[in-house]
């Protein structure tokens, strides 16, 4: 029963993480800070709110759109957080508690760096 809590908490923080990597693949290349402003809209400027900060369900709810000017989110943030959260979730069914966090958090870490490089690389040609 714990071992599920820290697991389920476990990918959680797998997905937080691969939203943070949707904005550092955002904004590292436009050399724009990673801690402010707030999230928000690229096209109308909102706040995002903590339905829209929700990974992967704040995306379905808001059927891939701006909830005020109806922008699109693109699909490549949810794929991010999902293969994040996924990545977390097979290392621990495979591997255990133990292992399975490390080779998952390492797994977060070459996600992360391949859509950092990816949008980094993108945003140079
Ligand atoms: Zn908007």
């Amino acid at each position: 029963m714990i071992t599920l809590a820290v697991s389920a908490y476990l990918v959680a923080v797998a997905l937080m993480m691969g939203s943070f990597v949707n904005l550092a693949a955002d904004r590292l290349p436009r050399r724009e800070s990673l801690v402010r402003p707030r999230s928000h809209c690229r096209s109308c400027g909102r706040v995002l709110d903590v339905i829209d900060l929700i990974p992967v369900a704040g995306y379905l709810v808001r059927r891939g759109r701006c909830a005020t000017c109806g922008a699109s989110i693109g699909a490549g943030s949810p794929t991010v957080e999902a293969l994040c959260g996924a990545s977390m979730l097979i290392a621990l069914a495979m591997l255990g508690l133990a292992r399975g966090a490390l080779l998952g958090a390492a797994a977060v870490a070459v996600v992360g760096l391949a859509a950092v490089s990816l949008s980094l690389a993108r945003a140079r040609r």
